[in-house]
C-alpha cells in the first residue's frame, strides 16, 4: 500500500494513495458532512455540502467526496468561510423541503414533550411507558394532565380532519392509570452520588422539577421553601376542583422520595440569608415564582373586603377561607380571576352571585376559553368592557364605583387600550371584591444577591442556560419569565438542571441542546390533500360531575376517561413526526450550522414543494416532499440492481427524484431491496412499516 503526506487543518496525516480527501479526513478523525455520498456508491458531488479548502496555488473549495489526495497537500476542513458556505447549501436544501422534523404539538409544548410518542404508546396498552415518557421531559404527567392550557391541542393536525387530540386528558390517563396500578409515580432511581450540592428556593413546579433532574443525575438537593408544604401555585393558587391534592402530593412525594431534601417553613431573605445559600452550596437556584399581586391601584383598595385574588385562593387552600358575602366582584379577566370566581361560587354553596368585571372586550381575554366556558356554565357573569373607578365602604357594604370602557385604536404593538366612556360611570353595591389583575416578581432576593432584573422584575438569566449574571446562581420558572404556565416553569425547571450539571461538571456551559425543526407550515396553510385520507372520528368527551356538586363543592370537575377510550382517542393521533427524526441527516447537519428554513423563502419557483407521498409499493414508501435530490437512491438502484427505477424528473427548481413517466412505484421493477433507503439522508425514501404518513 503506498501512502501519501498530507495537511489537514494543520494535522498531518499519512494515508493510502488514491484515496479521497474525505476518507483521509475521517482517518484524521474529522467529520466532513455529506448527503449525497454512501461509501459502497461512486462519487456524485450533487449537494455539494462536503467542500473543503484545497491550498496552493489558487485557493479552491472543491468537493472532498470526489477529489483525491496529493503528496503534500494542504487542506482545511473546518473554519468559518467552510461553515458559511455549508449552512448556505444547507439553507438552500431547507427552502425546498417539505416535512416537520418533529411533530407540530411537540414543538408547541414548552416543555418539549414527546406527545406522539407517549399517544403511541397508549395505544399499545403501555401507560407505564407512556409516563416514563412523558418523565424525560417533565415529572408531573398527572398535574399537566389535568391543568396544562394545551398549545399543543391548539397546533394539532387533527384539526384539520376533525377536531384535536385531546392530548391533555391523555396524559391525565397515563398518570392515573399508573397511580392505579403502581399506588405511587414510579420514577426512575437516583443517579449515584456525586459530592456535589445545589440550593434551590422555592418548591414549585420549577424548582422541583430541577430538583428532579438533578437527583438523575446524582446531585444533592435540598429545598428551601416558605409555605409549610411543596407545590407553589399549585397548591395556594390553583383550586383543588382543578387539581385535587392528592395528586399533587403524589407527583411531588415522589420526587421528594428520590433523596431531595425539603425544608419547609423557611422563607429565604428572612429566616435565611440567600446569601449563605450561595456560600454553603455549589450552585444556587431561584424558583420563587410570581408571588406579588398586580395591585388595584384605585382609591378604595385597601379597604377591609377587598382581597388579592391569590391571597383569597391561598386561605381558600388552607381551609381557612374568609366570609365573601352575597356579591362578589372580581376584577380581572385572567385564569386567577376565573379561579376566584369559580372558588368564591363554591364557597357560596350556590348562594352567592359572582360577576367577573373585565376592562376590555371577550376578545382580548385572557383567560382561556375552556376555563371561561365552564365559570359561565356554572352561572359566573362575566361583564366586558368594565372597569372599577373607586371602592367606598358603607356599613357592611362596599360601594365600587365602575366605568363602562371603550377600545382605542390598534397601537403599534397591534394593542387596543381599553379607555373610560365619559360620563358612563354607575355604582353598584357588593359584599366583597376580589382584586386578580396577574402576579409580579418579589424583588428581594434578586436584589439581595445583586442580580439584574427586567423591567417587570423577573430575574435576568441567560436564556438557553438559565444562568443569572452571576456564575454557579441559576433561576427558573415565574420568577425568571414572569407569571406563566405550569409546563414552561416545569420544562424550564428540566433545562436549568441541565445547565447547572454542566457547571458543576466543568462542562462549557450551552445550555440542553435544541435541534433543527423543519416545519410544514402553519396549520391553515397546509394542503387539504394531506388530509383527505382520513375518515372522521369524534374527539373523546370527558366526564364531569353533576352540576349541583359543581356549585356546592371543591371536588374534582373531570373524571378522567376509560382505558378503551383513552386508546381509541390515542388511534386518532395522525403522526405528523418525521420517520427520520432521530437519524436525518438534514436535521443533524441543519443543527450544527445553524440552518435556518426561512432565509431563503420558498425556492426561486415561487411555489414551496408539494406534499406527495407515494404509499403503492408494499414494502417501499416515497416521500418526494421530504426528497434534497442528492440522488443517492438512483445510484443505489441503477449500480446495486441495474435498475431505473427512480430517475431526475424536469429540470432546475422543479426537479424531483420519482419514477419516470408519471408512473408509480409499484409499477416499476423495484422488488423492495431496501438499498435505496438505506442511503437516503432524510424520509425522501423509506422503508413502508415506518410509521407516519406525513
Ligand atoms: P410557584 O408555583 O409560584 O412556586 C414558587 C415557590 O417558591 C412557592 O412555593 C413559594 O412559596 C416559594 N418561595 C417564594 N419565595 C420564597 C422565599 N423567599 N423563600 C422560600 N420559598 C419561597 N398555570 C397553568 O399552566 N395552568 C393553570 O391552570 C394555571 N392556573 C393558575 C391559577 C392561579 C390562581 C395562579 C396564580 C397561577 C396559575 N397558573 C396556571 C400559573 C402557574 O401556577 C405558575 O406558572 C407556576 O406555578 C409557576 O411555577 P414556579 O415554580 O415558577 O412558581
Amino acid at each position: 500500500m503506498s501512502l501519501v503526506t498530507i495537511s489537514i487543518n494543520n494535522q498531518t496525516l499519512r494515508v493510502e494513495a488514491g484515496s479521497s480527501i474525505l476518507q483521509a479526513a475521517r482517518q484524521g478523525g474529522f467529520d466532513i458532512p455529506t448527503f449525497c455520498h454512501a461509501d459502497h456508491l461512486k462519487p456524485f458531488t450533487s449537494c455539494f455540502i462536503c467542500v473543503v479548502k484545497v491550498h496552493g496555488g489558487r485557493d479552491m473549495l472543491v468537493p472532498a467526496c470526489s477529489t483525491t489526495v496529493r503528496e503534500g497537500m494542504i487542506v482545511t476542513v473546518e473554519d468559518p468561510e467552510l461553515d458559511a458556505s455549508r449552512r448556505m447549501c444547507i439553507d438552500l436544501l431547507l427552502s425546498d423541503h417539505c416535512g416537520d422534523c418533529q411533530s407540530p404539538c411537540q414543538s408547541a409544548c414548552p416543555a418539549n414533550i414527546d406527545i406522539e410518542g407517549f399517544l403511541a404508546l397508549i395505544q399499545e396498552g403501555k401507560t407505564a411507558e407512556a409516563a416514563q415518557r412523558i418523565r424525560e421531559q417533565a415529572p408531573f404527567p398527572g398535574i399537566l394532565g389535568r391543568i396544562c392550557p394545551r398549545p399543543c391541542e391548539e397546533v394539532c393536525r387533527r384539526r384539520r380532519v376533525d377536531e384535536p387530540i385531546a392530548i391533555c386528558s391523555m396524559k391525565r390517563h397515563i398518570a392515573d392509570a399508573e397511580l392505579q396500578q403502581f399506588g405511587s409515580p414510579k420514577l426512575p432511581p437516583p443517579g449515584s452520588l456525586t459530592g456535589k450540592r445545589v440550593a434551590i428556593v422555592g418548591a414549585g413546579p420549577a424548582g422541583m422539577s430541577a430538583a428532579y433532574y438533578l437527583r438523575l443525575q446524582g446531585h444533592g438537593v435540598q429545598v428551601f421553601e416558605q409555605h409549610p408544604a411543596g407545590g407553589g401555585m399549585l397548591r395556594y393558587g390553583i383550586p383543588y376542583y382543578r387539581l385535587p391534592e392528592e395528586v399533587l402530593k403524589a407527583e411531588f412525594d415522589a420526587v421528594a422520595d428520590l433523596g431531595v431534601e425539603l425544608r419547609f417553613g423557611v422563607r429565604v431573605g428572612t429566616d435565611l440569608a440567600v446569601k449563605a445559600l450561595e456560600q454553603d452550596f455549589d450552585a444556587l437556584i431561584l424558583g420563587i415564582g410570581a408571588q406579588g399581586a398586580v395591585p388595584l391601584g384605585i382609591p378604595g383598595a385597601e379597604l377591609p373586603g377587598v382581597w388579592p385574588g391569590i391571597a383569597y385562593l391561598e386561605a381558600v387552600a388552607q381551609r381557612n377561607p374568609p366570609e365573601l358575602g352575597d356579591r362578589v366582584a372580581v376584577i380581572g379577566g385572567g385564569n386567577t380571576a376565573i379561579d376566584c370566581a369559580r372558588t368564591a361560587l363554591r364557597e357560596g354553596k350556590g348562594r352567592t352571585q359572582v360577576s367577573i368585571l373585565y376592562r376590555r372586550s371577550r376578545h382580548e381575554m385572557p383567560a382561556e376559553d375552556a376555563e371561561i366556558a365552564e365559570a359561565l356554565h356554572e352561572g359566573v357573569r362575566i361583564e366586558y368592557l368594565t372597569a372599577p373607578q373607586e371602592i367606598l365602604r358603607e356599613g357592611d357594604r362596599l360601594i365600587l364605583t365602575l366605568s363602562r370602557m371603550e377600545l382605542t385604536a390598534q397601537d403599534a404593538s397591534g394593542r387596543c387600550s381599553p379607555v373610560p366612556v365619559p360620563g358612563s360611570e354607575y355604582r353598584v353595591r357588593v359584599s366583597a371584591v376580589l382584586a386578580a389583575l396577574g402576579q409580579q416578581v418579589l424583588p428581594d432576593l434578586a436584589r439581595d444577591l445583586g442580580l439584574e432584573t427586567t423591567r417587570s422584575g423577573a430575574v435576568k438569566t441567560d436564556p438557553r442556560t438559565f444562568q443569572t449574571g452571576r456564575p454557579g446562581i441559576f433561576a427558573c420558572g415565574d420568577c425568571q419569565s414572569g407569571a406563566d404556565t405550569v409546563v414552561r416553569a416545569v420544562g424550564n425547571g428540566r433545562k436549568t438542571a441541565y445547565s447547572v450539571h454542566q457547571y458543576l461538571s466543568g462542562l462549557p456551559l450551552t445550555g440542553e441542546p435544541v435541534l433543527f425543526n423543519s416545519s410544514m407550515g402553519p396549520l391553515e396553510d397546509l394542503d387539504a390533500e394531506l388530509f383527505a385520507g382520513y375518515t372522521q372520528a369524534e374527539r373523546v368527551r370527558i366526564p364531569v360531575i353533576r352540576d349541583e356538586e359543581r356549585r356546592t363543592t371543591d371536588k374534582e370537575v373531570e373524571t378522567g376517561v376509560e382505558p378503551a377510550l383513552a386508546v381509541k382517542e390515542a388511534a386518532r393521533c395522525l403522526s405528523c413526526g418525521c420517520d427520520a427524526r432521530k437519524d436525518c441527516k438534514l436535521r443533524r447537519y441543519a443543527t450544527r450550522y445553524q440552518g435556518d428554513q426561512g432565509r431563503f423563502g420558498p425556492p426561486v419557483s415561487g411555489k414551496r414543494r408539494a406534499y406527495s407521498l407515494d404509499e403503492s409499493h408494499e414494502k417501499i414508501k416515497i416521500a418526494v416532499h421530504k426528497c434534497i435530490n442528492c440522488g443517492a437512491c438512483v445510484r443505489a438502484c441503477a449500480e446495486i440492481k441495474g435498475l431505473t427505477v427512480l430517475t431526475y424528473i424536469n429540470r432546475g427548481f422543479t426537479t424531483r427524484i420519482h419514477v419516470p413517466f408519471g408512473r408509480s412505484l409499484v409499477d416499476t421493477a423495484c422488488d423492495g431491496c431496501g438499498e435505496c433507503t438505506k442511503v437516503c439522508p432524510t424520509a425522501g425514501i423509506m422503508p413502508r412499516q415506518a410509521g407516519t404518513a406525513l
